[in-house]
């Protein structure tokens, strides 16, 4: 029987298909006693489980190639390792079911690991994953981590934090539904920069069974399950639809009386740019380079290996502009050799420009790649800073810039509120802000960006948001500065109408967005868009602002 449940639609269009769990971490299986005539088909079920283990690392390693292969042998041989068989062996034999002799065992050998230096220390984590694995298989559930599939599925998570992200194959993920998350979580930020389809917030998501069939409307939050054949076609026609009607739209952003708002692309790194081109973006409004650091948690990417990725984007828009942002670690990007580990409350300790100017070898490598990157290509370069709170945060951004010989803009986030109520300080720095509405929304509200349970603080239609916009873009106007949107406010149609009302001049979203945004800015001229934003500041909250915009824009 088809039922509808209801989350927040994070990213537009249609998926349809089977849901596939993320796996989660692996339970310690109890310690239960088993009879002696039990030990041997016990013992077999261990050596069978390593087995397939063992065989399906090797397999994956030679799929993934590289230094992954090597990676994965590795495990596969620490899988079948003799003497840890023979341990498992020895615990069975002595009462122990299967799963649990081989958790004792491996947390033995484990405890052997961490105690033997640094280079093997940091196998520990490759042991545990050969360990979840063989449990997992032993208890049949879900394989931690990105579910082993050959079909493209629905993806079912509790939240996607960008390390497990960087494992999917988007080939094979049709859309994503998170029990927590808000609009701005990185599940949301990611499925947009995929151009898939998502939904977020959905309580229960976690209990739909793997392979049940369901329909993600990621425009309307909806997710409909074992939905019908017919309402599968009316879906499916639905999204092409609008997709058609977006095709129609093309060339540079602005409104319908001709005032431009260059539209640009937010993307990870080399890897989003086809698809950035392919959607018409006028250039890069937002590159995270945190993503270039996620591969190896232990150290910075060398300097030449920066240099490389730099290039690809910068080359990808001859004419056009590339705002870099300086690497954003910390809170919920943790990098094992930058972030404090022992912070009570990392959203708000060590993070972003705060962890930079603490390790300044990082910030002065990074910003010397840009420099070699940029070198004879006739891009405009923007670099700019996460996280700045005060005008002595963006001067000591704009000098570290200057010493590493950069010729390029320097730039400041919006992202704390008190930059916002300063920014015109601010700008006694830099050359131009970029409004980080996630993060703003974030601290403005006291809100955890990841949390479910206060996803409606995330509201970026939030009238006191639409304050601290508004602030920043009049500051900027009277510097002679430019104030752009690079959080995902910018992606909603309707509310990329209202930041351009309230003087915001440019706009940055994840790829798929930018069509949605371009069409509806072209349907108004520049005064309906500041009288829809003057109308949503005069509430009082997230839902009557999108009310009020909507009614003077739809001439009501
Ligand atoms: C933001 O905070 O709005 C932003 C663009 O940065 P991130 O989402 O990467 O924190
Ligand atoms: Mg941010």
């Amino acid at each position: 029987m088809e039922t509808t449940l209801r989350g927040v639609g994070v990213s537009h269009g249609v998926a349809i298909g089977e849901v596939r769990h993320m796996g989660t971490a692996v339970l310690e299986p109890p310690a239960r006693q088993i009879r002696p005539q039990d030990a041997p088909r016990e013992q077999a079920r261990a050596r069978q489980a390593a087995e397939a283990v063992g065989a399906d690392l090797n397999a994956r390693g030679q799929l993934a190639g590289g230094e992954a292969q090597a990676v994965l042998e590795a495990q596969a041989l620490m899988a079948q390792d003799p003497e840890l068989l023979a341990d498992v062996d020895r615990r069975i034999a002595v009462g122990s079911t299967a799963e649990r002799a081989v958790y004792d065992a491996f947390a033995s050998y484990r405890a052997l690991l961490a105690g033997a230096g640094e280079y093997l220390a940091g196998r520990v984590a490759d042991l545990d994953d050969v360990r979840n694995r063989i449990v997992a298989r032993l208890l049949g559930v879900p394989m931690p981590g990105v579910p082993d599939s050959d079909e493209p599925y629905v993806l079912i998570a509790r939240d996607l934090a960008p390390a497990d992200t960087a494992l999917l194959d988007p080939a094979l993920v049709l859309g994503f539904v998170t029990e927590e998350g808000g609009p701005t979580s990185h599940s949301a930020i990611l499925a947009r920069a995929l151009g898939v389809p998502a939904v977020v917030a959905l309580p229960g998501a976690g209990e739909l069974a793997e392979g049940t069939v369901v329909a993600v409307d990621g425009s309307t939050g909806e997710v409909f399950v074992e939905p019908s054949r017919d309402k599968q076609a009316e879906l499916t026609e639905l999204a092409a639809e609008r997709k058609a009607a977006l095709a129609a739209s093309s060339g540079p952003g602005a409104t319908s009386d001709g005032h431009k708002v260059p539209l640009l692309a937010n993307i990870g790194g080399p890897a989003d740019v086809a698809a950035a081109v392919s959607a018409g973006a006028e250039g890069v409004g937002l590159f995270r380079t945190e993503f270039l650091f996620l591969d190896d948690s232990a150290r910075a990417p060398s300097q030449e290996k920066q240099v490389e990725a730099y290039r690809q984007v910068l080359e990808a828009f001859p004419e056009g502009r590339v705002v870099v942002r300086v690497l954003d670690a910390g809170a919920d990007k943790p990098l094992a050799f930058l972030s404090p580990g022992d912070e009570p409350n990392p959203a708000l300790g060590v993070r972003g420009l705060r962890t930079l100017l603490d390790h300044p070898e990082v910030l002065r490598t990074q910003l010397q790649a840009l420099a070699e990157a940029a070198a004879g290509l006739p891009v405009y370069l923007e670099v700019m800073a996460p996280m700045v709170a005060d005008r002595r945060d963006a001067k000591a951004f704009a000098d570290a810039c200057r010493e590493a010989g950069l010729a390029a803009k320097f730039g400041a986030m919006v992202e704390i509120p008190s930059a916002a109520l300063r920014a015109r300080s601010v700008l006694q720095e830099v050359e131009f802000l970029s409004l980080g509405t996630n993060d703003l929304a974030q601290y403005t509200f006291a809100a955890d960006r990841q949390v479910g349970a206060v996803s409606r603080y995330q509201d970026p239609w939030q009238p006191a948001l639409l304050d601290l916009v508004a602030l920043s873009a009049e500051a900027a106007k009277a510097e002679g500065k430019s104030c752009g949107v690079c959080g995902e406010a910018a992606a909603d149609p309707l509310l990329a109408c209202v930041l351009t009302g309230l003087g915001v001049t440019s706009l940055s979203m994840g790829a798929a967005s930018i069509p949605y945004v371009r069409a509806t800015l072209a349907k108004y001229t520049l005064a309906q868009c500041e009288r829809a934003a003057a109308a949503a500041r005069a509430t009082d909250g997230a839902d009557e602002a999108r009310r009020a915009a909507q009614a003077v824009l739809s001439g009501e």
